[in-house]
């Protein structure tokens, strides 16, 4: 039997992360410190430039928007399906969506989308020199990791599937089945983070051998040394938006953060992408500490915190 508490902590734990990371998006870490002298702990406290006004305080980003794309299809479909997920990303993206990556942008406008999702996120990447491994897929794979949670084989397959929607790299496909696969494994749960790591890593070695090689590089550093704010800073290239960066943090987070406020105040507090980084952290997170880890005010902020609720009871009634 699955902790409903938990449950709720991975949904409620993504959308918080999002809408508290859009406060330190695109921002280097020193420039983080010059728009948050005090540090970034409220919705309220986030600066109100021409990038972030764009959302009311407390709403989360494309992150969570795409999520809910997958949560909604799940919901009426009751099963996995592709075309009615890419149909969902599609209608949102076209109806006002805001915050849309590179690659999902390029892959919703090639002509077979609708009608082959995978085919066109495979000409995407094949057309990026099989090199694009943007972010875009494992901001919104936490829903996987609740649907069918105990169902640990099914849970990496659909990630994979869901993944390759958009973003058909092997290390995007890696990122997504470890944090589904980490989400349903505390939800059946296992405690042992450590353990549960280590087992995440040996299995998305199945796609790509060079995830376990970055996470074992960094994954005991100072979180400086993620450098999640790569490329924001004078003379460095742009690596913003790696899918390896926000798998990265968020696995960071889930060893190292003492709470859930903890881990996504740390990771917000670096820059880059930081509103995707902290939604996977915050996903992670939410399974290990629960929705009673998050802080109240968080919760009870978010702007649009109903529209999680509904789902929420249509999902509990489902499972
Ligand atoms: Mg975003």
């Amino acid at each position: 039997m699955f902790s409903r508490d938990q449950l709720r902590g991975v949904i409620y734990g993504q959308a918080v992360g999002d809408a508290l990371g859009l406060g330190t998006e695109f921002l280097s870490k020193s420039e983080v410190a010059e728009y948050y002298p005090q540090g970034l702990h409220h919705y309220t406290d986030i600066v109100q430039d021409g990038h972030r006004s764009r959302w009311v305080r407390g709403d989360w980003t494309d992150d969570t928007d795409q999520m809910l794309c997958i949560f909604d299809s799940l919901l009426e479909q009751q099963q996995l399906d592709i075309q009615d997920i890419a149909g969902r990303i599609y209608q949102w993206a076209t109806h006002g969506g805001m915050g849309i990556g590179m690659t999902v942008l390029s892959v919703l406008q090639a002509p077979q989308f609708l009608r082959d999702p995978h085919a066109a996120a495979r000409l995407v990447w094949k057309n990026s020199g099989r090199r694009g491994a943007a972010n875009g897929a494992v901001m919104r794979t936490a829903i996987l990791g609740v649907w069918q949670y105990d169902q640990p084989e099914q849970i990496m397959w659909q990630a994979e599937q869901v993944c390759k929607i958009t973003h058909y790299d092997p290390r995007c496909v890696a990122s997504c089945v470890a944090v589904s696969w980490l989400i349903s494994a505390f939800l059946r749960g296992h405690r042992d983070t450590n353990a549960l790591m280590a087992e995440a890593l040996d299995k998305v070695a199945l796609y790509d051998l060079s995830v376990s090689e970055y996470v074992d590089a960094i994954i005991d550093q100072p979180l400086e040394a993620l450098d999640l704010d790569e490329g924001l800073n004078p003379g460095e290239s742009n690596r913003i938006g790696y899918t390896l960066t926000a798998l990265g943090a968020g696995l960071w987070a889930l060893r190292h953060a003492t709470s859930f406020a903890d881990g996504i105040t740390q990771v917000i507090h670096e820059g880059g992408d930081a509103d995707t980084n902290a939604a996977v952290a915050g996903a992670l997170l939410g399974a290990k500490f629960g929705f009673a880890g998050i802080p109240d005010e968080w919760v009870s902020e978010l702007a649009y915190g109903d529209e999680l609720e509904q789902r929420i009871t249509r999902l509990v009634s489902l499972l």
